[in-house]
């Protein structure tokens, strides 16, 4: 497919992707690796002035310990992260989620920041134009239905992203840049819940950094697909474990990822998250899988992580 026509900006500073954003009115998107917005613009899905490459831009591309936090640029590829020491040793979630990514190469091409603000996915949405006007625009392409749940106003539009729910469950927070200033967030609070609009980010501002605090802790990654090589989750569960108690995020079944808290660790604190996740979870018929299936591994998954781990008597 063919890409349409765009100007194409390389920026070397925070500062001067901010003004070209600022002198394009907003029609403008900024770049990383390119693997979710290139796809998109080729599918006349997004239709840009102006790309923006951050690709030049130094200081975004750096992994620093600073004080008790790891500090990750957004423009480290996801491979370059998986292979820092600090992320096997102290974010075993997190390790495993980057290599369940996709395939080496694209690992090699995409970013964390990338990673995390890619848009949300349906199978009536990432199709190319004949094919969506032919169906009838739906929600978010600007219709007035949606294709999958005809009575809804909601967009159910997946966030298949596999690593913004590992990076949740180790207390991550994204420093935030606008021509107006700095703004830290943490990292669940950049998801809108809106499929249509998928993050709280505001217009032209930039990821400029991903805050760990560097505790060494225990977890898994566990990542349901139909293929075994290159695969988005259909559900994705991260687990950390910090001594006696545990975050589960649950990616893949919505707009956003779902988080849980158990204060506890033990076989009935982990069998009450798994069935409260199980109601949480309301997939539809939007994926390659069923929706009963879907929503039927969630909590296999999560007792399957906890099991790994060795955490509260699953063993
Ligand atoms: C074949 C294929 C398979 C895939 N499989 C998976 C998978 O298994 N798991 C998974 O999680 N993902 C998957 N992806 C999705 C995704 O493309 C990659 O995970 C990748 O990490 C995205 O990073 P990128 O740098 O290429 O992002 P880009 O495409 O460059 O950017 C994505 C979005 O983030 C914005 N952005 C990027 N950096 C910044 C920044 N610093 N500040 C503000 N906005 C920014 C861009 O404007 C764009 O909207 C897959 C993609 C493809 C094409
Ligand atoms: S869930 Fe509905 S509104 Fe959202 S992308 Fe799919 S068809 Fe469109």
């Amino acid at each position: 497919m063919i890409l349409p026509k765009f100007d194409y900006k390389k920026a070397r500073t925070i500062e001067e992707a901010l003004e070209l954003y600022n002198k394009h009115d907003g029609n403008a998107f900024y770049l990383a690796g390119g693997t979710d917005l290139v796809p998109l613009i080729k599918l006349r899905l997004l239709q840009p002035k102006v790309i923006i490459d951050l690709k030049g831009i130094d200081g975004l591309k750096d992994i620093k310990k600073i004080n008790n936090s790891l500090v990750v640029g957004p423009n480290i590829t996801l491979f370059e992260l998986k292979q820092n020491p600090f992320i096997k040793d102290y974010f075993p979630c997190l390790f495993e989620s980057l290599e369940a990514t996709s395939c080496k190469t694209l690992q090699m091409r995409g970013t964390i920041g990338g990673n995390i603000l890619q848009n949300t996915r349906c199978l009536q949405y990432n199709k190319s134009l004949e094919w969506r006007t032919a169906r009838g625009f739906c929600l978010k392409m600007g219709g007035k239905v949606c294709n999958v749940v005809p009575n809804s106003k909601s967009c159910f539009s997946n966030y298949c992203g596999d690593n913004a729910p590992s990076l949740m469950t180790i207390d991550a927070k994204a420093k935030l840049v606008s021509a107006k200033g700095e703004r830290t967030v943490r990292l669940e609070k950049l998801f809108s819940e809106d499929g249509r609009s998928p993050f709280t980010i505001k217009p032209g501002e930039i990821l400029k950094e991903i805050i760990i605090p560097l505790k060494k802790t225990k977890g898994a990654y566990e990542k349901l697909t139909v293929r075994g090589s290159i695969d988005y989750p259909l559900v994705g569960v991260a687990v950390t474990v910090k001594k006696d108690a545990a975050v589960v995020a649950v990616t893949g079944i919505g707009p956003s990822p779902h988080l849980y808290e158990i204060k506890e660790i033990n076989e009935k604190s982990i069998n009450e998250v798994a069935d409260w996740a199980y109601e949480d979870a309301r997939p539809v018929l939007n994926a390659v899988l069923t929706p009963l299936y879907r929503k039927k591994m969630v909590p296999v998954l999560i007792k399957r992580a906890f099991k790994r781990i060795g955490a509260g008597g699953g063993r």
